[in-house]
C-alpha cells in the first residue's frame, strides 16, 4: 500500500513537472517572439533617420547650393536672360537628383522649371513667391502645385549686398513621400508625422496631406488634433524644444519617437502600433494554454485510471492462488488486518483434506488438483459474504469468520464437511469415482492484541486433534 502511494506521487510529480516545463518553455518562446517583434520595430526606426536625411535634408542642401551658385546669382542680377541656358541647367539638376528644379527671378517676373514650364510671378499661380518673400529666414519648404502636388524646398537668392533676387530650389512629388511612408507603414505599422515650427502637420503617412492645406488655415491638421499627441500632452511628457530624439509611450501603449529636423525647425513623430496588438498575442497565448491544460488534465485523469486498473489487476493476481483461484496467504494476511481493525471477535478455521497423499498416489496429481478445485468451490459457495476462504498451502484451506463464535462456526463447518463427504469425485482417467473427507480445526479468540499466528496455532492444534480422532470431523480449540 505504501508503495502504491509513493508511485502515485511520482506520477503526479512527473506530470506537473512536465506541465510546468511546457508552460515555461512556451511562455519564454512567446516572450522572445514579442521581444524580437519590439526589437524589429526599434531597429526599423534607424533607417528612418537616413530616410529623413536623404529625403528632407538632401533637397534642402541642393536648394542651398543652387542659390549660392555664382552663375545663378549673376543671372538673377542680369538684365537679359537666356531661358534655354537656364532650363538646361535646371534639367541637369533635375536628372542628377531625380527632382523637379526651379528658379524664380524677381527682376524678370519669371519662374522657370526643369519641365521648361514658364510662369509669371505676378500671376495667381505664384502666390507662394509673395508669401515666402516677406517671411524671415532663407530656407523654406512649401507644398504647392494643386494639380500635381509637390513639396518644394526653396532657398532665397541674394546678391553681395543681401538684396533679394528671387528663389531657387527643388520640388519632390508628394506621391513619392506617400509611397515611401506607406512602405514603412506596411512593413512596421508606423505612422509618420512631420510637423513644422507652428505645430502644423506638413507631411504624414496618414493620408492627411492636402495640396492646398498650407494656404488654407481651416484645412490644415494641427499636431494638437492628433489623439496620440493629446495623450502625451495630458501625461505632460512631451518636450517641444528638443535637440535629440526622444521616445514616449502613452498609457495605451502607443510608442512615439520624436525626432528633430533642425534644418527646417521641423519635428518628425514616428507613431508605433499600440501594445494592444501585443495584448492580442497574450490573449491567444492564454486561450491556447487553457485548451492545452484541459487536454493534458483529461489525459492525466485517463492515465491515472489506467494505472489504477492495472494496479488492482496486479494486486489481485499477486494475491490469488493460481490453481484454485482462492485468495492466497498474502491476501489472507491483509484481510486479517482489516477484520482486526473493524471487528471484536474472529473465528479461524483450518481445513485439511484427509489422506490426500493417497489420492495423488492412487489417481495421479491431476486428479488431486481437480479435488483441490472442487473442494475450493464447495468452501466458497457455502460461506457468507463477510467470510473469507483462502488456500493456506498444499491441501490446507483457511476460513476467516468475523464476529462468529466457535459453536456458530462449527455449525457452518459441519454443513460444509457433510457436503464434501457426499461429493463423488470423478477419476478423469477411468470412468470411476471416489469420495474424500476433510478435517477442521476451529479457533475463536477475542481480536484484541492477537496476531494471525495465535489463531493458526490454536486452529492447528484443534485440527491435529481431529486427525488423531479419526479424521472427517471438526474440533474446537480450547
Ligand atoms: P492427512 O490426512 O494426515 O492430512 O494426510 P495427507 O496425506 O493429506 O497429508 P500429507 O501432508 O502427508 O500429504 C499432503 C499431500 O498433498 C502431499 C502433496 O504431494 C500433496 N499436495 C500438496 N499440494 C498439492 C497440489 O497442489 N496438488 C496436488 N495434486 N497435490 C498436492
Ligand atoms: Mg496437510
Ligand atoms: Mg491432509
Amino acid at each position: 500500500m505504501k508503495f502504491g502511494n509513493k508511485f502515485d506521487r511520482y506520477i503526479a510529480v512527473t506530470f506537473f513537472v512536465t506541465i510546468i516545463t511546457i508552460i515555461l518553455t512556451s511562455y519564454l518562446t512567446f516572450k522572445e517572439i514579442i521581444n524580437s517583434h519590439n526589437k524589429q520595430q526599434h531597429s526599423a526606426i534607424t533607417p528612418l533617420f537616413s530616410l529623413v536625411t536623404s529625403e528632407i535634408i538632401r533637397p534642402l542642401n541642393i536648394a542651398y547650393f543652387m542659390a549660392n551658385n555664382r552663375f545663378v546669382i549673376d543671372y538673377a542680377q542680369g538684365d537679359d536672360i537666356k531661358k534655354a541656358y537656364i532650363i538646361s541647367y535646371l534639367q541637369k539638376i533635375s536628372s542628377s537628383y531625380n527632382m523637379l528644379a526651379f528658379i524664380a527671378l524677381k527682376n524678370h517676373d519669371l519662374m522657370l522649371d526643369s519641365n521648361a514650364k514658364e510662369t509669371m510671378l505676378s500671376s495667381k499661380d505664384a502666390e507662394w513667391f509673395h508669401r515666402l518673400k516677406d517671411l524671415p529666414g532663407d530656407q523654406f519648404t512649401d507644398i504647392g502645385n494643386a494639380e500635381d502636388p509637390h513639396l518644394y524646398f526653396d532657398n532665397r537668392i541674394l546678391d553681395q549686398n543681401n538684396q533679394f533676387l528671387g528663389f531657387t530650389g527643388v520640388g519632390i512629388d508628394l506621391n513619392y513621400f506617400a509611397n515611401k511612408f506607406r512602405e514603412y507603414n506596411e512593413r512596421f505599422g508606423f505612422e509618420l508625422y512631420f510637423v513644422d515650427e507652428n505645430n502644423l502637420v506638413t507631411l504624414s503617412s496618414d493620408n492627411i496631406m492636402k495640396t492646398e492645406s498650407h494656404h488654407r488655415k481651416d484645412a490644415t491638421t494641427k499636431l494638437s488634433d492628433l489623439p496620440w499627441h493629446q495623450a502625451l500632452v495630458k501625461d505632460g511628457t512631451i518636450d517641444n524644444n528638443l535637440s535629440s530624439s526622444v521616445m514616449y509611450t502613452t498609457e495605451d501603449g502607443v510608442l512615439i519617437t520624436q525626432m528633430p529636423i533642425q534644418e527646417l525647425s521641423w519635428r518628425l513623430f514616428i507613431v508605433s502600433p499600440p501594445a494592444s496588438d501585443q495584448n492580442e498575442y497574450w490573449k491567444i497565448f492564454v486561450e491556447r494554454f487553457i485548451i492545452f491544460f484541459v487536454i493534458v488534465f483529461i489525459f492525466y485523469i485517463i492515465l491515472l485510471n489506467i494505472i489504477k486498473y492495472l494496479k488492482s489487476r496486479l494486486v489481485k493476481d499477486s494475491e490469488t492462488d493460481f490453481l484454485t483461484q482462492l485468495p492466497n496467504r498474502s491476501h489472507i494476511h491483509g484481510r486479517f488486518n482489516e477484520i482486526s481493525q473493524k471487528n471484536n471477535t474472529l473465528c479461524v478455521v483450518l481445513a485439511d483434506i484427509d489422506n490426500f497423499k493417497q489420492i495423488n498416489d492412487s489417481y495421479g496429481h491431476l486428479v488431486g488438483d481437480d479435488v483441490l478445485r472442487m473442494i475450493s468451490d464447495q468452501l466458497s459457495q457455502t460461506l457468507r459474504q463477510i467470510d473469507t476462504v483462502g488456500r493456506w498451502g498444499g491441501e490446507e484451506f483457511i476460513i476467516l469468520l468475523p464476529d462468529t463464535s466457535a459453536s456458530q462456526a462449527q455449525v457452518i463447518v459441519e454443513r460444509i464437511r457433510k457436503k464434501i463427504a457426499d461429493i463423488s469425485f470423478p477419476i478423469s482417467t477411468t470412468s470411476g469415482s471416489f469420495n474424500t473427507t476433510v478435517s477442521f480445526g476451529i479457533c475463536e479468540l477475542p481480536l484484541q492484541e492477537r496476531t494471525i499466528k495465535d489463531y493458526i496455532s490454536g486452529a492447528d492444534k484443534a485440527l491435529y486433534k481431529a486427525k488423531n480422532n479419526g479424521r472427517n470431523q471438526s474440533v474446537i480449540f480450547n
